[in-house]
């Protein structure tokens, strides 16, 4: 059985005073145990934040890092830096970074194994483009995106990690993939994770489902088996809107 996660992305929002305003409502409500609860935030907040999350039984993630331990790379942030700050889990590859960033695979792919050799979980991002869809390219763009992106990962590394399947169409667009579209693509993810590490790895990593969720929508995604969880982004910015995603 794979435990549901939802995780907010809050992405760049929040100064760090507003944060720990959000978080001190957050953790007021009452939760399911059975579902893991994350909250991946700007890097400046992770200190202040997390003796207010470690309480609550909230994880705390970043939503990127650089992947040396220290150096000439201003402006960036590091695996030990986070690690010491107690991150549990980061977000890497997510479409921002890949598009806005211009982020490729081959980066990505020193991140993931560089937060594996930190002891940080990734949440590792994909997903295709209108314009990749409507080609009907979307599988072979994940392919390789996965393909890449886990090249040097072990299986039992794999089995940690999550992965979260963003159609950058439905990102901030209020349009979702249906759930059958996302259900398809996600057994797609996991059948490739299985013929890469075998049955094992791949009935125990999760796969998240991530664009325009939002408590109305939100049921829908849950009730599908093969779908583990959610990435919300501007959903999770709303302290009732977020619970309601949790207590889905
Ligand atoms: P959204 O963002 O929920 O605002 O569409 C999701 C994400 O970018 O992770």
């Amino acid at each position: 059985m794979r435990k549901p996660l939802i995780a907010g992305n809050w992405k760049m929002n929040f100064t760090t005073s507003e944060a720990v305003e959000f978080v001190e409502q957050l953790v007021q409500a009452s939760y399911d145990e059975n579902v893991e609860k994350l909250i991946c935030v700007p890097a400046v907040h992770l200190s202040e934040l997390y003796k207010y999350t470690k309480t609550a039984g909230f994880e705390l993630g970043a939503q990127n890092m650089y992947y040396e331990e220290k150096g000439a790379f201003t402006g960036e942030i590091s695996p030990l830096m986070l690690k010491d700050l107690n991150v549990d889990y980061v977000i890497l590859g997510h479409s921002e970074r890949r598009e806005i960033f211009k982020e490729d695979d081959h980066m990505i792919n020193k991140k993931v194994l560089s937060a594996f050799a930190h002891g940080i979980k990734p949440i590792l991002c994909c997903g295709e483009t209108l314009v990749e869809r409507e080609a009907d390219l979307h599988k072979d763009k994940i392919k390789t995106q996965i393909e890449t992106d886990l090249e040097g990962v072990t299986a039992e590394q794999c089995a940690e990690m999550v992965i979260a399947y963003e159609p950058i169409w439905a990102i901030g667009t209020g349009r979702t993939a249906s759930s059958s579209d996302a259900y398809e693509i996600i057994a797609f993810i996991r059948e490739l994770i299985k013929d890469k590490y075998g049955d094992e790895v791949a009935n125990k990593i999760r796969i998240l489902y991530g664009g325009s969720v939002n408590p109305e929508n939100i049921g829908e995604f849950m009730e599908i088996e093969e779908i583990d969880g959610a990435l919300v982004g501007g959903a999770s910015l709303d302290v009732m809107s977020f619970n309601a995603l949790v207590n889905f």
